[in-house]
């Protein structure tokens, strides 16, 4: 599952690639799953609007767009009704969920199957989001979207201890939890707890200042060397031009079950926590 790394590196990559086109028509599949809008409510916002932007929040891409400004001559009344436009500011919510990808292709490139999606833009090329799980979601918004949790990369250190105040679950799940930090996944939450020299089952109330810092120091780390690399191809990941990233190769925890741990040489550990698999080096994390 995409985490905030490849979220963000797949945004920056389509941030680059898409400003400026303009989406002409759009094509939905017929699976209602991925289609958290009606599907004509997503058609009507995106048909001729203009990509002003792509960015990410939290786990969700967001695409800014813009109507095209009102033609010169009859400027006073389109002014009007651009402003009552409910679609001026319109803005495209894609969540990638387990398997989703959006995928910048030239029309004659097959179609890949379980494309659920396809905007065909000025520039010739098309934006395709495929997706075999069905878990990934795309939405319209009108009134400017924000995730439930605090950004971790913009979050300061006084808000991120407070998160963790009186809560009794284990630190590992708390790092999960997307109304408190958003976008932080299994492999950054394993991997920033190892740096932190935090076991994943504390309970997050149980974590002192000082460990609280190295938490707060080592998560904001491996997620800037994560979107540095790329992200982390773990399962089918690609960024929008269909590339892997590359911070697998750097995970110190995450996947190594039984192989020693890189600074200690104790094998590193896996429990499951609510579900979910945690890995650790029960000699490096108290
Ligand atoms: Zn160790």
């Amino acid at each position: 599952m995409p985490e905030l790394p490849e979220v963000e590196t797949i945004a920056r990559g389509l941030a680059q690639n898409l400003t400026g086109d303009v989406i002409e028509s759009v094509w939905l599949g017929s699976k209602p799953e991925p289609l958290k809008s009606r599907p004509g409510e997503i058609v009507r916002a995106l048909e001729q609007a203009r990509i002003a932007g792509v960015r990410r929040v939290g786990k969700h891409i967001v695409v800014d767009l813009s109507r095209r400004s009102p033609a010169a001559g009859h400027k006073k009344k389109q002014v009007l009704r651009f402003a009552q436009d409910d679609n001026a500011k319109a803005q495209w919510i894609v969540h990638l969920g387990m398997t989703g990808q959006l995928l910048i292709a030239n029309p004659e490139h097959e179609l890949p199957k379980h494309t659920h999606a396809i905007l065909r833009l000025r520039s010739g090329r098309e934006l395709r989001f495929v997706d075999p799980r069905r878990f990934g979601r795309l939405a319209v918004v009108r009134h400017g979207f924000a995730a439930p949790g605090a950004e971790p990369l913009e979050v300061s250190f006084g808000s991120f201890a407070n998160l963790f105040r009186r809560r009794k679950t284990p630190i590992k799940s708390a790092l999960l939890n997307q109304g408190l930090l958003s976008g932080v996944g299994n492999i950054y939450a394993d991997e920033a707890l190892f740096r932190a020299g935090v076991r994943p089952r504390r309970r997050a109330a149980s974590l002192t200042r000082s460990e609280l810092k190295r938490l707060y120091d080592a998560l904001k780390e491996v997620l800037r060397e994560a979107i540095a690399a790329g992200g982390s191809s773990v399962s089918d990941y690609v960024d929008s031009n269909g590339d892997a990233g590359f911070f697998q190769f750097q995970h110190r925890v995450y996947g190594r079950e039984g192989e020693p741990c890189l600074v200690c040489k104790t094998p590193v550990k896996r429990i499951v926590i609510s579900g979910r698999s945690a890995h650790y080096c029960p000699n490096c994390q108290k």
